[in-house]
């Protein structure tokens, strides 16, 4: 993860401590190599020319360079400045975004997606962690009608850990099975229902419509989108077009463990304005991550 961005960044900033003084255009020049270091990360264009104007405005502006040491000064402002594109608050010290399950029971948590990015795997592994780590009873339900084996593919997650889900019934709309998934999470006194909506491979009319029916029967507390950190780019192209017509409250990034370059990761929160909220690791269940954007970013740091 962030293999490459951690090596170019961490020969700048030796370069920079190296140095008892620095000179303004010693800033410049760092400056340069990063944006070149944040380009080939795949980060979006927009993104780094904000980061590299907002970084060298305070480098350059204040007091850092004639203080006893302006290269730890700068190096500190780059790994703030990080933080905040990961999508850390200023001031609460780059904490991450927890799921808001501030609502009466059962609280829904709405999981949507285009096929193959991962929402299944990822249902079952937020209610894994649900499950284990604040003690919720769970249910799960699959409104993937498109995908023959998407619903029998949740069912069996379900069991791996330790999670409940809907039973299948063969010919129901994804508006059925949501009515009846909030019917059984009542009835059962569930604290979180999650739903996993149909995926599609291109982003269309259709699935926004259902999402949207859906939503209406649920009422949502956290509407999650993931996404394929490996599309680069298009990962956040994506979650614009969703963010667009439902109300995101958050985005898992999957497949973090492939992404040498981590663009999707870079620039979600400063072109979507959405948190990500969790990483998906690895295929295991428990390859899941709570995205801490000060973690994150001293893991680029090194
Ligand atoms: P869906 O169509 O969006 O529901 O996608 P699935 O949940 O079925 O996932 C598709 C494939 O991606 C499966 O083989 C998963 O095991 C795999 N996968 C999901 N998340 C991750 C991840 O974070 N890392 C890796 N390496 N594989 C993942």
């Amino acid at each position: 993860m962030f293999d490459s961005l951690s090596d170019r960044l961490g020969g700048v900033f030796d370069k920079l401590r190296g140095r008892g003084a620095l000179k303004e255009q010693d800033v410049r020049d760092a400056m340069r190599e990063v944006r070149i270091a944040l380009l080939e990360a795949d980060v979006a264009l927009p993104v780094v020319r904000r980061f590299i104007d907002q970084v060298t405005e305070k480098a350059i502006g204040q007091s850092v360079l004639r203080s006893v040491t302006p290269g730890q000064q700068v190096v500190k402002i780059v790994n703030d400045a990080l933080i905040e594109m990961l999508g850390g608050e200023e001031g609460q010290g780059g904490q991450a975004a927890e799921l808001d399950l501030n609502a009466a029971p059962p609280v829904v948590i709405m999981m949507v997606g285009l096929q193959g990015s991962g929402k299944t795997t990822s249902t079952a592994k937020i209610a894994r962690l649900l499950r284990e780590k604040q003690g919720k009873k769970v249910l799960m339900a699959s409104l993937d009608v498109n995908r023959p084996a998407a619903q029998e593919q949740l069912r069996v997650l379900g069991e791996q850990v330790g999670v409940a889900t809907l039973p299948i019934i063969a010919g129901q709309q994804p508006t059925e099975i949501a009515t009846r998934a909030m019917q059984s999470a009542r009835l059962q006194a569930v604290d979180v229902l999650m739903l996993d909506t149909a995926g599609r491979l291109h982003v269309d009319q259709q699935l926004m419509d259902e999402m949207k029916a859906v939503a209406a029967i649920a009422t949502p507390r956290e509407t999650l989108l993931v996404v394929d950190s490996l599309t680069g780019q298009d990962a956040v192209n994506v979650a614009q077009s969703f963010s667009g017509e439902v109300d995101l409250t958050g985005v898992v990034l999957t497949r973090m463990d492939g992404d040498a370059r981590g663009g999707a990761a870079l620039s979600m929160r400063a072109v979507t304005g959405k948190p990500i909220k969790f990483a998906g690791t690895g295929e295991k269940m428990e390859a899941l991550e709570v995205f801490h954007p000060s973690r994150v970013a001293n893991r680029i740091l090194g």
